[in-house]
C-alpha cells in the first residue's frame, strides 16, 4: 500500500466513525439504490428508462448550476427534464449548486450553496423540499460532515460499501458504477453481498452512454446491474423511498455525543 493510499484509507475510516446518525434498517433490506449525479441528460433519458425497465426508481442528485450547460460528462439537464423526472416518479435530490469541494469552502458558502440549489429547484419543481443531499467530488471533511447532518434528511458520499444493519445518515456510504461490462462480476458481487446482509446497496454514476466518460457507465453495464439487483433485493428505490421508512419515531439513535467524548 502506497503512503497516498494509506492515508486516503485512514480518512476514509475516520470519516465513517464519527459524527455518525444512526438509523437501524430493520425489515427495510435487501434495497438496492441507482444514483445519477449532476446530472448529465443521459442519466436521465437512458439510464431512467432502463431503471424503470427493471421495475425501480432513481435519485439523481442535482447541481442546478449545471443546467443547460456541457462538459466532458455531455449534455446536461433542462427544465423539462426535471419536471419529467419528478413526474416519473424519480427523486430529486442536491448536490450544491455550484457544484463545490465540501473540502476547500468554508461551512457558511457551503450551506449558502446547498440553499440556493434547494431555492432554484423548487421555484422549477414546486413544493416537495429536496432533504436528501450528496458531496460533490465524495469530498467531506469531519466538521462539515457533523454541520451539514444536522441540516439535511441524509449525506452520500463515496465511501464503499454496504449500509446497515446500522445505517449512517450523515455518510451513506455508496459505490461507483463506472466503465462497462468489464465491472459487471464485481457488482454482482455487492449485490449478493447486500442480499446476504439485507443490508442497503447504493451505486453511483453519471452519464449512460455505449462511449461513456470516465465517470459513466454503458446502457448495457447499467441494465446488467438493475437486473440482477432487482432480483436479488425487495426493491430498486429512491434515497427518500429508503430514509423515508427508516425514520419512524425513536428509530434515531444520536451517536454524535459520543464521537465527541472519544476525540
Ligand atoms: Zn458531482
Amino acid at each position: 500500500m502506497t503512503l497516498r493510499s494509506s492515508i486516503s484509507s485512514l480518512r476514509q475510516q475516520s470519516l465513517c466513525s464519527f459524527y455518525r446518525r444512526i438509523v437501524s434498517l430493520e425489515e427495510a433490506g435487501p434495497v438496492v439504490t441507482f444514483t445519477f449525479d449532476d446530472f448529465p441528460r443521459s442519466a436521465l433519458t437512458v439510464g431512467g428508462d432502463i431503471v424503470e425497465r427493471c421495475g425501480g426508481r432513481a435519485t439523481y442528485y442535482v447541481s442546478m448550476g449545471l443546467m443547460g450547460t456541457t462538459n466532458r460528462l455531455g449534455v446536461h439537464f433542462d427544465e423539462e427534464d426535471l419536471c419529467s423526472l419528478v413526474e416519473r416518479g424519480h427523486e430529486l435530490a442536491n448536490h450544491t449548486f455550484s457544484h463545490i469541494s465540501a473540502r476547500r469552502t468554508s461551512f457558511e458558502t457551503f450551506s449558502k450553496n446547498v440553499e440556493r440549489c434547494e431555492n432554484v429547484l423548487r421555484q422549477i419543481v414546486g413544493g416537495r423540499s429536496h432533504h436528501n443531499f450528496a458531496y460533490p467530488y465524495g469530498e467531506v471533511t469531519l466538521a462539515m460532515k457533523r454541520k451539514m447532518g444536522t441540516r439535511v434528511t441524509s449525506c452520500r458520499g463515496t465511501c464503499s460499501g454496504v449500509n446497515g444493519p446500522e445505517v449512517d445518515l450523515n455518510l451513506l456510504k455508496a459505490n461507483r458504477l463506472y466503465g462497462s461490462i468489464e465491472t459487471l462480476e464485481a457488482a454482482k458481487r455487492l449485490i449478493l453481498e447486500n442480499e446476504r446482509r439485507k443490508g442497503w446497496l447504493i451505486f453511483y454514476t453519471h452519464d449512460v452512454d455505449i462511449e461513456p466518460s470516465p465517470f459513466g457507465c454503458t446502457p448495457q453495464l447499467l441494465e446488467e446491474v438493475a437486473s440482477f439487483a432487482a432480483k436479488h433485493s425487495q426493491r430498486l428505490a429512491t434515497v427518500d423511498d429508503v430514509t423515508a421508512a427508516l425514520s419512524g419515531p425513536g428509530m434515531i439513535e444520536e451517536r454524535m455525543s459520543a464521537a465527541v467524548n472519544r476525540t
